[in-house]
């Protein structure tokens, strides 16, 4: 279910079109929950995003309304992506935007996954 006040879940986003194949994309992992891939634009050496394979607008959305296999799948996935590519020694960063004052662009959940240098403060300024 959508947040109230807030549109339904778009099936022509950008990684609902991902996630069937319809654009493509440099695939790190995948599994019944999470399907992740390079960012387009990276902001850090490794940016990685990671998705549920569901249909939710953002993390408000995936929070209230995703089943516990769902969200323990998708967690789940999230640290075993980091531990894969190695990063738990020099240590990473999870992102999630959720809405108008956070900036998020795709409306379908993501998580972002930062690492490769030391990243600096949480939020600038
Ligand atoms: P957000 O602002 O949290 O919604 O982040 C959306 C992210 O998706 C941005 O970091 C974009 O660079 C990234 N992005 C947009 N289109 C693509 C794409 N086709 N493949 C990979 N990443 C993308």
């Amino acid at each position: 279910m959508p947040v109230s006040g807030l549109p339904p879940y778009d099936t022509q986003n950008i990684f609902a079109r991902i996630l069937r194949g319809e654009i493509p994309a440099k695939k790190v992992f995948e599994n019944d929950f999470a399907f992740a891939f390079h960012d387009i634009n990276p902001q850090a050496p490794t940016h990685v995003l990671v998705i549920p394979k569901g249909p939710y607008c953002s993390f408000a959305d995936f929070s209230a309304s995703a089943s516990e296999a769902e969200i323990a799948g998708f967690i789940r996935a999230v640290g075993t992506i980091a531990k894969d590519l190695g990063l738990e020694a020099p240590g990473y960063r999870l992102l999630a935007n959720m809405g108008e004052h956070s900036g998020q662009e795709v409306p379908h959940f993501h998580v972002h996954l930062f690492a490769g240098r030391p990243l600096g403060r949480m939020i600038p300024g």
